[in-house]
């Protein structure tokens, strides 16, 4: 998982158009409207990947400690079920939602 979202924000930062990108760029308004609007797309794809990334961090330093599949709010076991479904769950379902809630 920590390797597929790697491979994802290189493969995205390779892709972002570099700033004052050199001579043979179409200079029309329309087109750089659109090369711009492409940036903010990738640009938040990567925030996402990025911070996906840090969840996916810390549920590794968790297996690390042999805290992994434990919420960390209450200390409850993880149920299997939604370890399977969100690998860096880092909460069961009731901290998660109350930790959704005080956001
Ligand atoms: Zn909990």
């Amino acid at each position: 998982m920590r390797d597929d979202l790697d491979r994802s924000i290189s493969i995205l930062q390779g892709e972002r158009p570099a700033p004052l990108a050199g001579a043979g760029y179409p200079q029309d308004a329309a087109d750089a409207g659109s090369t711009l609007s492409e940036a903010d797309r990738t640009e938040a794809i990567l925030h996402s990947a990025r911070s996906q990334r840090g969840e996916v961090l810390a549920a590794l330093a968790r297996l690390d400690d042999n805290t992994y599949g434990r919420c960390v709010d209450c200390g409850a076991e993880i149920p299997e079920g939604r370890l399977e479904a969100r690998p860096d769950a880092a909460r069961c379902v009731n901290c998660q939602a109350k930790h959704a809630r005080r956001r």
